[in-house]
């Protein structure tokens, strides 16, 4: 089957499969209810489901959450997913906020076939930590804050080389909440020698009270990194979300995925399949707006049903939320991110 194309031309490039809508933290920018969503997706279901789209174009799965740590199948998956490399799928990687990732799970996802992880930080120190993790107080953060420097050096020591853009930090940035740790998070990624991933805080979900004043825009940000380590601006990649930047003095780099201030929606090739088997064309889709993929899925497979939705889906799909935002946002109620997968 050819690969279908979307309603603008865009092909269907990544999956990002969430495993779980539950996290052990809270970020108020995400915001996870913490709930389950009824009728989750068993491993063969999920597997047929990355056939179908590696089937239609897929080369990259992106596995989230909630926390995907949390799934004890993770590692079955990973393993399952393995035989589609000689279908046309290239990469399979993870978005984590690290706290679970100790030594013996980061060797076990390596071994699984897991090729990339990028974990979450965002604040250098105790205190922000906590407040951009919603914890209670600075000692949970400072133990958060613990946990993730060590989870960057279990999946280094597991094979997961940010020299070879194996292993990436995300920091979400909020004016006037963690702006202030622009620095200390790219010392800390120069220091450790990963990619820096900053996100523009964005307007997902319902419940963070998302302002465009919180918004700190990619350029504010590269600007204020630079005039401490000059940077120097590269070309977007075709597809990617983020906005790159190389230190002058060689030591790696920055990106910024900036959703608000240079929305990327032109080029976007990502389908958002829920865990309990919900299709989602956009970041900021309608909850109503999701396909069910379980009447294809049980009480028996049916594959070619599966890959026929999932091509009209892609077809009649024509979401380019963050390039009209402002008309777009207004009364759109938006499905939630850590149902999404972010
Ligand atoms: S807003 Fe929607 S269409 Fe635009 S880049 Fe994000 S997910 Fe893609």
């Amino acid at each position: 089957m050819a690969s279908p194309t979307d309603g603008l031309g865009r092909p269907l490039g990544v999956l990002r499969l969430s495993l779980t809508a539950r996290c052990n933290l809270a970020c108020p920018y995400c915001l996870p209810d913490g709930q389950e969503p009824p009728g989750l997706l068993s491993l063969e279901q999920r597997v047929v489901v990355v056939q179908a789209a590696v089937a239609l174009g897929a080369h990259s799965l992106r596995l989230t959450g909630g926390e995907p740590l949390l799934h004890p199948q993770l590692e079955h998956l990973i393993e399952a997913v393995q035989p589609l490399r000689a279908q046309g799928l290239r990469e399979i990687a993870l978005t984590s906020n690290g706290t679970l990732l100790n030594a013996s799970r980061a060797r076990a996802l390596r071994e699984a076939g897991l090729d990339r992880i990028t974990l979450s930080l965002d604040g250098a120190d105790a205190t922000s930590v906590a407040r951009m993790a919603g914890l209670s107080d600075p000692r949970a953060g400072a133990r958060t804050l613990e946990a993730v420097l060590a989870a960057i050096g279990h999946a280094r020591d597991a094979g997961f080389d940010p020299a070879a853009g194996a292993l990436k930090l995300n920091a979400v940035i909020q004016r006037g909440r963690n702006d202030d740790q622009l620095l200390p998070l790219a010392e800390l990624c120069r220091r450790q020698g990963l990619e820096l991933r900053l996100i523009e805080y964005m307007d997902v979900g319902n419940r963070n009270g998302w302002s465009p004043t919180d918004v700190v825009s990619a350029s504010a940000m590269a600007e204020r990194i630079s005039s401490r380590w000059p940077l120097e601006p590269l070309e977007r990649d075709l597809h990617s979300t983020a906005r790159r930047w190389r230190y002058r003095d060689g030591s790696g780099g920055i990106a910024v995925v900036a959703s608000v201030s240079q929305p990327f929606c032109g080029d976007c090739n990502r389908l958002r399949v829920t865990a309990d088997g919900v299709a989602y064309t956009c970041l900021f889709a309608a909850p109503s707006s999701g396909l069910d993929l379980k009447p294809w899925l049980q009480p028996s497979i049916n594959a070619v049903g599966l890959e026929q939705a999932l091509t009209q889906l892609w077809h009649s799909r024509r979401d380019r939320y963050s390039e009209d935002r402002q008309a777009s946002a207004a009364g759109h109620e938006h499905a939630e991110m850590a149902y999404l997968g972010g």
